[in-house]
């Protein structure tokens, strides 16, 4: 059973995800937001990264990653984590990779996307009854986008949000904890392009998310603009003034992400001006709060 936790005891935040890198395009400003007013958050990596490619031109010569993806990468993890004044750990997986081309290929023989789920979960529901979160951040059942690793990220959060507070499961690795609260992330929240989009325009700088929001346009039969969501918005974490945080441990990945690219069209202060949350869908609860929320520990403090 989880009990609110008293004035003095610290709250816990675990957020599950797949790939190092993930953590800094997903929720960092939250996580940035709550470790600097003294939550304890703590970052779950489910794998290595070994299979990513390297995104940015300027590391495209660098002998590292290309002797030591998984080595490289565990560096550019810890210098983001130290940027967010987070915690971060591993939970020993290898990187699936995104299969390409048509017909697309087998997934890797041994990677996190092809363990059956009792045994990719295992590690995260030891790590749960260690830590002992209050609240889980994980992906919807798209993964946020269709990545093997990020669903079978969703699906190891949820089977230890579910199992980690029953005896009776995984026996024998640490003592039950039921975590109290589930959320997805909405990090791309198209009402959040959205809003970017027309901000920029009415700004007369050049919007990167033109093409996104004619996809939905023509995705959309009912003329939504954006198109309706699976899991809509339950709650709205303000964390502007850790948007530059959130984009200095992005750049930490050195070999994943562009310094020059998508993610850093907007700047920080524009973003504060037209978007200043990161968005989240509640999706289970064992404590009762009212929606929508500003606050993952609402109804646990
Ligand atoms: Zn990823």
């Amino acid at each position: 059973m989880t009990a609110a936790p008293s004035p003095s005891a610290p709250l816990r935040l675990l957020a599950v995800h797949a790939h190092p890198d993930d953590e800094s395009s997903k929720g960092a400003a939250t996580m940035a937001m709550y470790a600097a007013s003294r939550v304890d958050v703590l970052v779950a990596t489910c794998t290595d990264g070994s299979r990513g490619d390297i995104q940015n031109p300027a590391m495209e010569d660098k002998p590292h990653p290309k002797r030591d993806m998984a080595g490289a990468r565990r560096l550019e993890m810890d210098a983001a984590a130290k940027v967010l004044g987070v915690r971060q750990r591993w939970l020993g997986f290898v990187d699936s990779g995104l299969p390409e081309g048509d017909p697309l290929p087998p997934l890797p023989p041994g990677c996190f996307a092809l363990q059956p789920l009792e045994l990719a979960a295992a590690p995260l529901v030891r790590l749960v009854r260690d830590f002992k979160p209050h609240v889980i951040l994980s992906y919807d059942e798209n993964g946020g986008y269709p990545h093997p690793d990020h669903i079978m990220a969703h699906r190891v959060a949820v089977e230890a949000f579910a199992a980690a507070g029953d005896p009776a499961r995984y026996p024998g690795i640490g003592q039950p904890w039921a975590p109290s609260k589930l959320y997805y992330d909405r990090a791309f929240s198209p009402e959040r392009f959205r809003a970017l989009h027309f901000a920029l325009e009415e700004a007369g700088l050049q919007s990167p998310y033109a093409e996104r929001l004619a996809a939905w346009l023509e995705a959309d039969a009912e003329g939504h603009t954006p198109p309706m969501p699976t899991h809509a918005t339950t709650t709205q974490i303000e964390c502007g003034d850790f948007f530059e945080a959130r984009d200095d441990a992005l750049r930490c990945h050195r070999t994943q992400v562009d310094p020059e690219g998508f993610f850093f069209a907007v700047s920080a202060a524009m973003q504060r001006k037209v978007w200043p949350w990161e968005d989240y869908s509640l999706i289970e609860s064992r404590v009762s709060s009212e929606l929508p929320e500003k606050d993952l520990f609402a109804g646990l403090r």
